[in-house]
């Protein structure tokens, strides 16, 4: 094992999700050799419990424009890593079934077309039925649709970026833990993994859920929760017209179709933070109960299977990217709050950016680590 270890690094990458992989990949395209360690195996962890969807509606302008630029390098992921990011722009609609979620919506909307977010639309009820012409809308008041919004790979997302990486110069090792992160004081020296020491100036916790635990290594609150999420899907289902992305805002289930079935999802108020993936059938019922609502076909679907993954949910549900306050060459690149898959090609070339000491296309700063405990965030509204 210690033999695919180097003894040093121009900087570690700690976890091979999506997130460590588009890092990994941006740097060594900037001319940076970084060496990324992961566990398990790539992309394995939240990356391949995720639904894959790609969106563009936030509720901050920071997370719209990240979401504009991400969706710029999926479509031209082909030519950049020479793999297909499977990327399917079927849209996605966002539906308001209460005063406070139509309100909510009008304000995210203002900022989307403010951040130049061009293609979003308000629609009226019967514009929304159109679309999806299956689903009860006799409580909706209003909905959002953006075209360019959808669905990704993320195995193909991480298999791309990980290829890519390793023909720029990345070192990429997996099925190796790193178990503890060395410091000269207020400095990172190096971090110690499979039995090894690398002297490294620059390690990135680049970990997920498992953020948390990788800030304790080096002694640095990172505030980084896990929250279990679940997934159903269906067997063969018939529609008369294929749904986009569909998401009602006021209780957070989403549903897309996904082969000949539909893919359901939506969060539980009485999940409290854990690390637990087991499956709970009462998930499943209480998920079940709000999509027969929306969609009353539903009642009749046969469940073919369903998965549990964590979120890696921060205070205000904004990533945390950017240097340690506490920790000179530690970094952030975690906290995604169950949007780390649609924001990890942008956010892997703006962070690669600021490392190199050059000026990323968006000012990331809204991410700063040492927000907490400077007053007021301004927290991401839309969350499913
Ligand atoms: C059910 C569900 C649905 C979701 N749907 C969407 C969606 O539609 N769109 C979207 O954008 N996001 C979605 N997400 C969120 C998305 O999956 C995550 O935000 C994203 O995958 C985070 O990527 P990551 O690389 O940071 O984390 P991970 O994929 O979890 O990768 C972190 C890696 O770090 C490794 N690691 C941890 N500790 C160590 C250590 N000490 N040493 C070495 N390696 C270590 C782990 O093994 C893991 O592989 C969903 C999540 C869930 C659970």
């Amino acid at each position: 094992m210690s033999s695919r270890l180097p003894t040093t690094a121009e900087c570690v990458i700690v976890g091979g999700g999506v997130v460590g992989c588009s890092l990994a990949y941006h740097l060594a395209r900037r001319g940076m050799k970084p060496l990324l360690i992961e566990r398990n195996q790539l992309g394995a962890g939240s990356t391949a419990r995720c639904a894959g969807g790609v969106r563009q509606q936030f509720s901050t302008a920071v997370n719209v424009k990240v979401g504009m630029l991400s969706l710029q390098l999926l479509e031209r992921f082909d030519d950049e890593t020479g793999q297909s990011a499977d990327l399917r722009q079927i849209g996605y609609l966002f539906l308001a079934s209460t005063s406070q979620a139509a309100e909510q919506l009008k304000r995210n909307f203002e900022v989307q077309r403010n951040a130049g977010l061009d293609d979003v639309r308000w629609l009226s009820v019967d514009e929304a039925l159109e679309l999806f012409p299956d689903m009860r809308g006799d409580d909706l008041t209003a909905a959002t649709f953006c075209p360019s919004d959808g669905l990704a790979g993320p195995n193909e997302v991480v298999s791309g970026y990980a290829a890519a990486a390793r023909r720029h110069g990345a070192v990429i090792v997996e099925g190796t833990a790193v178990d503890a992160i060395l410091r000269d004081g207020d400095r990172v020296l190096g971090v110690s993994a499979g039995g090894e020491h690398i002297d490294t100036p620059l390690v990135i916790n680049c970990a997920g859920p498992y953020a948390g635990q990788v800030g304790e290594m080096a002694k640095v609150d990172v505030p980084v929760k896990p929250y279990r999420r679940h997934i159903f899907l269906t067997e063969r289902f018939e529609l008369r017209r294929r749904p986009p992305m569909t998401v009602d805002f006021a209780t957070s289930l989403y549903l897309h179709p996904e082969g000949d079935g539909l893919l359901l999802g939506m969060s539980d108020p009485d999940d409290v933070s854990s690390f637990d993936t087991s499956v709970s059938w009462d998930s499943l019922e209480h998920m079940l109960q709000h999509a027969a609502w929306r969609l009353p076909a539903l009642e009749a679907a046969r469940i073919r299977t369903g998965w549990a993954g964590l979120y890696e949910v921060s205070p205000d549900h904004q990533a945390i990217v950017g240097e340690s306050p506490d920790l000179a060459g530690f970094w952030l690149c975690c906290g995604f709050s169950g949007h780390g898959f649609m924001q990890a090609p942008a956010i892997g070339q703006l962070l690669a950016d600021v490392m190199l000491g050059r000026t990323p296309e968006i000012d990331i700063a809204p991410f700063a680590p040492d927000r907490f405990g400077h007053g007021e965030t301004e927290a991401e509204l839309a969350v499913i």
